[in-house]
């Protein structure tokens, strides 16, 4: 696979740059509208009916779990405390300290891009403060959260847990360089008397996520764990290890932090909502677990089974287990946690081959009698 043109190469050239442009104004646009006003015109309450060109309809998201309205280059950029700041286009976010030496960024994600560079300015511009990114901190590997670590040059030091710099060696991706700082347990980042606590506690959604605590202003930034607001992403975040991920609940929650910088959507968290994710995924695993138990997997086997066709009876049998288990969880979490409708059945299905292949609870699938 090729890799995403690098910021001095063609990503800003040619007519599909700008209708990229022209379409995240206009989604940033949609994004941050108070839900009240609808989507598209619709007036509210309607959104969740039929979708255009076929599209499906989904439940409004709750007015809670919208962040500040974007400005008009699709960026807001905020003071969480003292000399601490994020920034996010209401899907992803960053965060950075404003230090004497200069900034000390966390994340890159491409989505925000260049309105990176123009946040940051806003602030230094306005702090008196020097404004160039001396370092910039990697949460994890994945880049869609760092991919515009290139617009940083090579001069930034780039710092992340040594398993970070692994697996962005091996990806060999322009956009990504690995750092050449790294650590194995604990890291203390201090730049122009600011400091970042930054600690690895084993894998959770990546092998290399790590937390990034600001002591001084009580904020943890930890991405792709909790969201604020809404149910976790597609299939648990498309977290690499379930198990240690629901774990990580537990972990941040451990944290003395009021302030959270959850690497995703529009607006930060407070332990409330941890806690509320915690709920829902201890609700999602009862229904799964009495899933597994309630769902007759007979008609699957009669109906696959005499053609052969092992996977059919897996896929289906597996869907109605997760569909079960799912519809009344989303039901419950609906006005709760925005996207319960568009994302339980995924977090079901994953939750529920986790809690087969790790956990060892198979169903029809165990030991033979
Ligand atoms: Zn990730």
């Amino acid at each position: 696979m090729t890799s995403e043109p690098t910021a001095s190469g063609s990503a800003a050239s040619g007519s599909a740059a700008a209708n990229r442009r022209t379409f995240l104004r206009r989604a940033s646009a949609v994004a941050a509208v108070p839900v009240g006003a609808g989507v598209f015109g619709l007036p509210a309450g309607t959104a969740h009916a039929a979708g255009t060109a076929g599209l499906p309809g989904f439940e409004p998201v709750p007015v809670g779990s919208m962040g500040p309205a974007l400005n008009a280059d699709g960026y807001y950029v905020g003071r969480i405390e003292g000399n601490l700041y994020w920034v996010t286009d209401a899907y992803y976010q960053a965060m950075f300290l404003s230090t004497r030496h200069g900034v000390v960024l966390v994340d890159a994600p491409p989505t925000i891009g260049t309105n990176l560079l123009r946040a940051i300015e806003d602030v230094t511009r306005a702090n008196g403060r020097p404004g160039k990114v001396t370092h910039l901190v990697h949460s994890h590997a994945h880049a869609d959260h760092i991919g515009a670590s290139v617009l940083f040059g090579n001069d930034v030091v780039r710092i992340g847990h040594r398993v970070n710099r692994e697996l962005l060696l091996r990806a060999d991706d322009p956009n990504r360089p690995a750092p050449k700082v790294t650590f194995d347990s604990r890291y203390t980042l201090s730049v122009g008397g600011e400091h970042l606590e930054l600690a690895y506690h084993g894998p959770n959604h990546a092998p290399d996520n790590i937390y990034v605590y600001a002591p001084a202003y009580r904020t943890l930034m930890l991405v792709d764990v909790l969201f604020p607001g809404w149910v976790p992403f597609k299939s648990l975040a498309v977290s690499q290890d379930i198990p240690a991920w629901i774990k990580a609940h537990d972990v941040a929650l451990s944290y003395p932090w009021t302030t959270l910088v959850a690497g995703h959507l529009g607006r930060l968290g407070v332990r409330a909502d941890g806690e509320l994710q915690k709920e829902y995924m201890a609700d999602l695993e009862a229904g799964v677990r009495a899933a597994i138990k309630s769902v007759d997997p007979t008609p699957y086997f009669q109906e696959y089974g005499p053609g052969g066709n092992a996977w059919a009876i897996f896929s289906t049998y597996l869907d109605a287990v997760a569909r079960t288990a799912a519809d009344p969880v989303a039901g419950k979490y609906l006005g709760r946690l925005a996207a319960a409708d568009v994302f339980t059945f995924d977090n079901a299905a994953t939750l529920l081959e986790s809690l087969r292949i790790d956990s060892g609870v198979l169903g029809p699938f165990g030991i033979r009698p």
